[in-house]
């Protein structure tokens, strides 16, 4: 994946989670808090989106999201052209 497109890119964790902890064993900066039979939650700012949780969950519940043109917005890097670059490099 291409270095610009992983910035826009973010990794979550959705209901289908069952708690067996896997991601977070796995996870090689601590970015997922170990709370077996719960739903694991990724943390953001620690998230280097290696994909290691993706791969090791059993559950298909670690899914890769795109960061919005809303949020591009916010931190003030939208409408200028840039989902267009994304699109022709990705
Ligand atoms: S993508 Fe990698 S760094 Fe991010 S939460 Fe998953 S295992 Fe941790
Ligand atoms: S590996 Fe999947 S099912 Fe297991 S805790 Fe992590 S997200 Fe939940």
């Amino acid at each position: 994946m291409h270095y610009l497109s992983q910035a826009l890119i973010t990794y979550s964790i959705n209901v289908n989670c069952i708690g067996c902890t896997l991601c977070a064993q796995k996870c090689p900066v601590d970015a997922i808090a170990f709370t077996p039979h719960e739903k694991h939650i990724i943390d953001t700012e620690k998230c280097i989106k290696c994909d290691s949780c993706m791969q090791v969950c059993p559950e298909g519940a670690v899914v890769v999201e795109e960061v919005s043109n809303h949020e591009m917005q916010l931190c003030g890097i939208g409408g200028c052209g840039l989902n267009e670059l994304i699109n022709e490099i990705s």
